[in-house]
């Protein structure tokens, strides 16, 4: 219901749009994607990564970054999905925790259901947001507050957990439905209202995940979605209305929401780029089962995953790192690069034609820069879908010699640059604290991961690696909902974590009641009262 193929004044043969929902109901405004459209501000057109075909178009909700607060006249639709939220919120808020969780409940179930139909990747995205769901089901537990008693004369304090309002959230393309699942249901479980910006490059997945909650009886304006870019996020982050912003993308978005957005008064936790960094001690690392996860790790949904590892720092002799690098090469030319709606691939597409161009341009620069491409990617071409954007496993070399001075900053553009492709940088260096110099030496610290046999360098490298998760012989460690999902350094901007209890932290504010019962008609409590402060 969220394509609408039925503007009028435009044939049948067009592309359908995609819609906003606002206060219940899919909104029918945007013109279907003709090449006329595109070419207007207002539209921003949608594409197959595997074929480049224009699948369809959304809105631009905003024109502007004017905050309209009258619901009656508000002009824009990320306005009146704003106004929309803030009209649902008393009763939402209202709305006792247990209807709430159990509403969650029959949620997750409804998914449940649905995320068996999806292909392989498809299912981890929903599988992992899923379990977001779930956590947010106990919700109640996790907003309990704290009270005191007789802290003087009869006078008992108690603090409780009270949501912020209308809450935003702004989702980047690569979990399409994973991250707004990290977002919305944590929201709404601890009575906030909320509206969802989904990416504009994939943003089917949260008008479908926002439907299924209505079908199951969630009221209108609790959860909007609204389609857009730049204009559409400026009036999030001005609003008045809005009391709380979750960001996840890049740098370049994330630095300027956070910064917009605390401008203006509000929370905003931002989790941003990265450029993970496996350390693999050669000398006591499982060498066959390592060299399958770097490899997994590296190349899995074509290195767009925000804790792909993308570089690798072995630790030992330069000999035994080139064995490792060139079996490395063979386990990776392995993978299958192709439509994701195809049986037996490993590599997708690229998001876009300029990702790829990006991505192919910085493999360029590395080697110009002197590095060893030992497997190059580019120029790839997969059957049947010619115009697609490929790039198959790219493995990049800086192991001429050993990196002895950590302090010395490393400029290849292949290990500076957050690439977002399944391009793979090896290092090599003499001892494990050289690389854990390095890897703290990066702008990014999201995830990180060591393989080794040794406790000993296991614990040092938990202990002093500055990375918001850690894999110990684990390659992707993302934190399963009752902990956070944390980050470091530039990978991360504001201070409370999505999901796990940081997350009820983030969604909700403290309340703090301090009543003397000792009070009552025809009682002297003796004396004047003056308070301290
Ligand atoms: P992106 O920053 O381009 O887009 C994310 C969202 O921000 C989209 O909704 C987009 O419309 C909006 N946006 C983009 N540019 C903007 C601007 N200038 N001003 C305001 N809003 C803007 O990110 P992407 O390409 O969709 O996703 C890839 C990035 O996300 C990578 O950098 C990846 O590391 C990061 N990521 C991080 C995590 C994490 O948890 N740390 C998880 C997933 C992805």
């Amino acid at each position: 219901p969220w394509l609408n193929y039925s503007y009028s004044g435009v044939d049948s043969t067009s592309t359908p749009s995609i819609m906003n929902f606002i206060d219940g109901n899919f909104e029918n405004q945007t013109p279907p994607a003709t090449a006329a459209a595109i070419n207007d501000s207002t539209t921003i057109p949608i594409y197959n990564p595997a074929t480049n075909q224009l699948l369809s178009c959304i809105p631009e909700s905003s024109s502007s970054s004017s905050s309209n607060t009258n619901i009656t006249t508000a002009a824009t639709p990320a306005e009146r999905a704003i106004l929309s939220a803030k009209s649902a919120y008393p009763s939402w808020s209202q709305t006792p925790v247990q209807i709430r969780q159990r509403l969650l409940l029959e949620y997750a179930h409804l998914l449940h259901q649905k995320e068996g139909k999806t292909t392989a990747d498809a299912m981890g995205d929903v599988w992992r947001g899923l379990e977001v769901v779930e956590a947010a089901t106990r919700v109640g537990s996790e907003m309990l507050g704290d009270s005191l008693q007789n802290l003087s004369n009869g006078l008992d304090t108690i603090s409780y957990r009270v949501p912020l309002g209308v809450c935003a959230g702004i989702a980047p393309f690569n979990f399409p439905a994973m991250i707004p699942l990290w977002m919305f249901p944590l929201a709404i479980a601890t009575g906030n209202t909320y509206v969802l910006k989904p990416t504009e490059k994939a943003p089917s997945a949260s008008l479908l995940l926002v439907k299924y909650l209505h079908e199951l009886g969630l009221p209108p304006g609790v959860v909007n979605v609204i389609n857009g870019g730049r204009n559409t996020v400026d009036t999030m982050l001005t609003h008045p209305d809005v009391k709380a912003i979750s960001f996840v993308g890049s740098n370049t978005a994330g630095e300027y929401i956070h910064d917009v957005g605390s401008r203006h008064g509000k929370r905003v936790q931002a989790n941003l780029g990265a450029k993970n960094h496996a350390t693999v001690i050669l000398a006591d690392a499982e060498k066959v089962s390592t060299i399958k996860a770097l490899v997994g790790a590296a190349f899995g949904a074509a290195g767009q995953r925000c804790m792909a590892l993308s570089v690798v720092i072995f630790v030992g002799e330069l000999e035994e790192s080139k064995r490792w690098a060139n079996e490395l090469v063979e386990e990776a030319k392995k993978l299958k690069v192709g439509s994701g709606f195809e049986e037996g691939v490993d590599i997708g597409p690229l998001i876009s034609k300029d990702a790829t161009e990006r991505a192919e341009k910085i493999i360029q620069q590395s080697i110009d820069d002197g590095a060893t491409c030992m497997l190059d990617g580019r120029d790839i071409t997969v059957k049947g879908y010619e115009n697609g954007n490929w790039l198959g496993p790219t493995v990049i070399n800086l192991s001429g010699e050993h990196y002895t001075n950590p302090q010395v900053p490393i400029t290849n553009p292949a290990y500076v640059e957050e690439i977002f492709a399944p391009v793979l940088t090896i290092l090599t260096v003499p001892t494990l604290d050289d690389a854990i110099q390095i890897s703290n030496n990066n702008r990014y610290g999201n995830g990180t991961a060591i393989f080794t046999s040794s406790g000993g360098a296991a614990r040092k490298y938990q202990y002093e690696i500055e990375a918001g998760q850690v894999g110990i012989n684990v390659p992707i460690p993302v934190p399963l909902p009752f902990f956070s999902f944390t980050g470091n350094k530039s990978s991360i901007r504001g201070d409370v974590n999505f999901y796990g209890k940081s997350g009820v932290q983030f969604f909700t504010q403290l309340k703090t009641v301090t009543s003397n019962w000792q009070y009552a008609k025809g009682t002297d409590l003796g004396g004047v009262t003056m308070p301290v402060l």
